[in-house]
């Protein structure tokens, strides 16, 4: 579909993100899903926990709708889902999907009777709901039954492995509970998040064999700083390179104070850096070293990264394909000519003590060459000039905002 969100089928893996903001106010969460979105998350997650909160909904898709973006928002429950749903139509209809947790949606007869009557008010808006199972809400009357038919087996299986199985079956049966109830197969979508590596990779590799859903993808609770953005990458990498993921959500633990749209961008960078998408020109970087003593280099590199993810919203609204751009900040001579000239624009600084002149290749060509003290504002007039020949301008209007409708589209990942 043009211009739609398409999660499965041959679909670009789709970037989300989720607010962390209190649902109840609605200026701050439609505020933050702004910044969200324009980071590039393509659908943003918001709690939806209390009765107040659901009322909220609908006034944020407004305020929303009032900045010009249109980025689908998908609300999570917990516990209390189908009477926020059913309770408050509006929400529910505002609301482009709807996450449920098998684990919290109450226990035996009155368990199933809640998770129906979320699932008929998916069907009855025509939404699409994703079965999201998480090993910190497994539902542990399920686990004591699998550990009990484990315990008696001849050769019992070790724990962790039953309780990956644990939450395989739970996403399977609850998927296939929702069809019985009427949900269309392919309004479904599958995670089943845990917090270590290697056994998101088992789950998820069982999961993908054993059904066709789209699959979410993420390790929850991921952790801070580059401790979260390696564990997230590191595991999602691994499937992402087996083909499996549709959606990616990196759940990265903000610094106080930090900025939210930090896990967009984690979640744009493995994807492009595995060549699976393309979101922002890509910046090569040496690391320095004890030829690049001063702080010129670094902050020439940051700056310039800075720069192009600043002029994105703009550039990929005038012009198309800019975010396939590739530039090259290097710190001297040494490996600075030859990495410059494979980039579609270089420059190589000059390493502490030489001669304060910066070369700037353009496709490989030595074109100019920089010296004294705006060697940053000079390089990045280059790659404005560099940007408006070489990628064709969009029509007037032709995009400013992706055009994407307000229901996510799901297909089956093997069609
Ligand atoms: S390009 Fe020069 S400054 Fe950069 S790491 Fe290599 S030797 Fe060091």
């Amino acid at each position: 579909m043009v211009g739609g969100v398409i999660i499965g089928g041959n679909a670009p893996v789709v970037v989300q993100s989720m607010t962390n903001t209190d649902t109840e106010h609605a200026q701050s969460t439609a505020q933050q899903v702004f910044e969200l979105a324009k980071a590039g998350s393509e659908l943003v997650r918001i709690t939806v926990n209390t009765a107040e909160a659901a009322a909220q909904v609908p006034r944020i898709r407004e305020l929303l709708d009032a900045m010009g973006c249109d980025v689908p928002l998908i609300g999570d429950f917990h516990y209390n889902g189908h009477r926020l749903l059913t309770e408050y139509p509006e929400c529910a209809q505002a609301l482009a999907k709807y996450r449920i947790n098998p684990g919290n949606v109450g226990k035996n007869r009155k368990g199933e009777d809640q998770f129906a009557m979320m699932i008929s008010v998916a069907i009855k808006y025509n939404k699409p709901v994703r079965i999201g199972v998480n090993w910190g809400s497994l539902d542990q009357d399920l686990v004591v039954r699998m550990m009990d038919e484990n315990a008696r087996l001849a050769r019992p299986k070790e724990v962790a492995e039953v309780t990956r199985e644990a939450l395989i079956v739970s996403a399977l049966d609850s998927a296939r509970r929702a069809e019985e109830l009427g949900l269309p197969h392919d309004r479904i979508v599958l995670s089943c998040k845990v917090s270590e590596v290697q056994d998101l990779i088992a789950v998820y590799r069982e999961l993908a064999r054993r059904c066709d859903y789209p699959l979410h993808l993420g390790l929850t609770e991921a952790g801070m700083g580059s401790k979260g953005i390696v564990a997230s990458t590191a595991a999602l990498a691994v499937l992402l390179q087996e083909g499996i993921g549709d959606t990616i959500r990196v759940s990265l633990t903000p610094e106080p104070g930090g900025d939210r749209t930090q896990e967009v961008l984690v979640a744009q960078e493995i994807l492009q850096t595995m060549g699976l998408r393309s979101f922002a020109p890509m910046v090569t970087a040496c690391p320095g070293c004890g030829r690049t003593t001063s702080t010129v280099f670094q902050e020439l590199a940051q700056n310039i990264q800075i720069y192009l993810r600043e002029q994105m919203p703009l550039w990929r609204a005038q012009y198309s394909g800019v975010e396939e751009m590739t530039v090259a900040v290097m710190g001297c001579i040494v490996n600075g000519p030859g990495e410059s000239k494979l980039a579609n624009i270089g420059i190589s600084l000059p390493g502490t003590g030489e001669n304060p002149a910066a070369p700037v290749y353009v496709d490989g060509e030595r074109v100019t060459t920089l010296r004294g003290d705006n060697i940053a504002q000079e390089f990045q007039k280059i790659v404005d000039g560099y940007v408006a020949r070489n990628y064709a301008a969009k029509e007037a209007g032709e995009t400013v905002h992706r055009e994407i409708p307000i229901w996510p589209v799901v297909e089956s990942r093997r069609d």
